[in-house]
């Protein structure tokens, strides 16, 4: 049976520290969509003759859910408090789990701050349960050649997580998760089906599409309900999209920042954990920098 649409989001643009990116999630009063939390979409071009530690986004902790990064345009380099250091090219995606802790830094790689150009990510958080809040990290850079590939008439689906029309994803994540990245051409049509209990997001990163009848635009998400099993996707012009479906955590939802937890005193043992260095140091390095300039 097709999911019910619950409800169409459309983006906000937010204030992100000078950088105005698009936010379909939180939005419209919804504050998480079980076990997403929020959806963010960068879409910029980068001027160029930049130091690449002027760019993006300096060391930060996390701790409790995954933050993930789907990049479409540019590459991004994540270094971690683990030793972790990984550039990410168009088609890959930057998997974090922080769980107790972890800090990181996001930044577009050296080249692009250098000589500027096009730059377009998804940054998605998922919720993870209490029962694994406190697990050790983990961070594991996927390549587009790296993640499963569905062919089909004028649609290409990468798998990331959980299963299409029999393709497994790479990512085992703590909780059920099937996560897509869908390119289409006009007059193709894609059919997903997802565990009955999940929640489902399709966002549209540029195109049109219809999702279980429903018409979206460039930059809508589509909150899809919990009572079925099927999503039919049909482009009416040449649309990228992503599809997230997840099992819904219901449990409390304590956020402050970086940190997701379960309750008040959770966030402020967050925050003190965080500042007495319990979740990890990152000295980043650049060695491909041009010097300083005086
Ligand atoms: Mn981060």
């Amino acid at each position: 049976m097709q999911k019910t649409i619950k409800k169409v989001l459309p983006s906000t643009k937010v204030d992100m520290g000078g950088l105005l990116i698009d936010q379909p999630l939180p939005s419209q009063g919804v504050d998480y969509i079980d076990p997403f939390l929020l959806v963010h979409h960068w879409q910029d071009t980068l001027p160029g003759n930049r130091r690449p530690q002027e760019v993006g986004v300096g060391p930060h902790p996390h701790r409790g859910f995954s933050p993930v990064t789907f990049v479409f345009k540019g590459s991004v380099r994540h270094q971690d408090s683990l030793g972790h250091d990984a550039v990410v090219g168009p088609g890959g995606t930057q998997w974090m789990f922080a769980g107790r802790g972890i800090t990181h830094s996001e930044r577009p790689d050296s080249q692009l701050a250098k000589e500027g150009g096009e730059f377009e990510i998804i940054q998605f958080w998922v919720n993870a349960p209490a029962v694994h809040k406190m697990d050790p990290p983990f961070y594991r850079p996927i390549a587009m050649e790296d993640t499963p590939a569905v062919i089909g008439k004028g649609s290409t689906v990468h798998v990331v997580s959980g299963e299409y029309e029999g393709t497994q994803g790479v990512v085992t994540p703590v909780s059920p998760l099937t996560l897509l990245r869908v390119g289409m051409e006009p007059g193709a049509t894609v059919n997903v089906s997802v565990p009955e209990p999940h929640n489902t997001i399709v966002y549209l990163l540029e195109g049109k599409i219809s999702v279980n009848g429903q018409t979206l635009s460039d930059k809508d998400l589509a909150w899809l309900d919990r009572d079925g099993d099927e999503v039919q996707i049909e482009a009416s012009s040449d649309s990228r999209f992503i599809l997230l479906s997840g099992e819904p955590i219901e449990e409390p939802v304590a956020s402050y920042g970086p940190f997701v937890m379960n309750t008040e005193t959770e966030i402020l043992e967050a925050l003190r954990d965080s500042q007495q260095g319990k979740m990890g140091v990152l000295v980043e390095t650049f060695e491909d920098a041009p010097p300083f300039w005086p």
